[in-house]
């Protein structure tokens, strides 16, 4: 028998790796999908397969994130469509190369599709998740928004603005019924590295998890009630160290003289 419906959640980039594997469990919990992504035919399979398997509706929209007309009409959707109470931020693509070996054109496009789709994906899914006092809202960003030394640097700082993005959600959000997750993956074995530059097969298996249990993970840690969840972090209180070291800046950031160290004197 069909589960009673969680409502329907619009998970981009569901075509392939980790949002197919959102699309899957999502249908499994009780939630009817909307699946975004570029190739149709890939979304098609997936909306077949979950349609068959769970008994939920499923439905699919090509649409390239990267381009205005096509957003534009995610985010009506996103606006219009009062069964919605969850959007997955997840599409999104990287690069491994550092900055003189890429172009500046591509990396726009990587600014584009990580940050501003998913900024105005969630600016059209909020006031209707605070108008009814619900709403799920998760944002693949990616460990290299705390260590974007490791991969490239604009992939990095749009994972950085994916994290800071949804800190700062959470405490707006607080009272709304919204619950607001960022999800941080390290590597997690997908097409997004080829994609990206290295072949998965160059990367250390000891640091590539399976999306299914990437996924898994997270969305454990959403039940949990985690705002970040970093799925192969070992110990909750090292994040919860560097959070707290992070607040104990915090009433220094911002003083009406510089610190003494820059030796200006009193200032005049
Ligand atoms: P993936 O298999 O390459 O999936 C990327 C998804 O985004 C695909 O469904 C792709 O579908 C879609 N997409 C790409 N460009 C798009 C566009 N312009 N418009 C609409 N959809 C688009 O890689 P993945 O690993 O699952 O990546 C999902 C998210 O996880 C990304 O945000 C990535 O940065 C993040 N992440 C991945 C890793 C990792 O190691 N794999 C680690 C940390 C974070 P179409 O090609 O059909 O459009």
């Amino acid at each position: 028998m069909t589960q009673s419906s969680k409502g329907t959640a619009l998970i981009t980039g569901a075509s392939s790796g980790i949002g197919a594997i959102y699309a899957d469990r999502l249908a499994r919990q009780g939630y009817d999908l909307i699946l975004v992504a570029r190739n149709k035919a890939r979304l098609d399979e997936v909306a077949k397969r979950l349609g068959d398997e769970t008994g939920r509706a499923v439905e699919t929209v090509a649409a390239d994130l990267g381009n205005k007309a096509d957003l534009a009409r995610i985010e009506e959707v996103l606006r219009t469509d009062a069964s919605i109470t969850a959007l997955v931020n997840n599409a999104g693509f990287g690069a491994t190369a550092p900055l003189l070996d890429t172009s500046v054109d591509k990396m726009e496009e990587m600014i584009t599709l990580n940050v501003s789709a998913l900024t105005r994906l969630t600016y059209a899914a909020v006031p209707g998740f605070a108008a009814r006092g619900t709403g799920t809202i998760i944002n693949i960003a990616s460990i290299v928004g705390i260590v974007p030394e490791v991969l490239n640097g604009v992939y990095g700082g749009s994972k950085a603005f994916v994290l800071a993005f949804t800190l700062s959600l959470q405490k707006e959000l607080a009272d709304t019924g919204i619950r607001v997750q960022a999800v941080l993956p390290g590597a997690t074995a997908t097409e997004f590295w080829g994609n990206a530059g290295t072949p998965l097969e160059h990367v250390p298996s000891e640091i590539v998890m399976s999306a299914e249990n990437m996924v898994d993970a997270a969305l454990a840690g959403l039940e949990l009630g985690e705002k970040v969840t970093i799925p192969s972090l070992p110990d909750v209180g090292d994040w919860e160290a560097y959070e707290a070291a992070r607040h104990k800046l915090m009433p220094n950031l911002s003083l009406n003289k510089p610190a003494s160290r820059y030796r200006l004197g009193a200032s005049t």
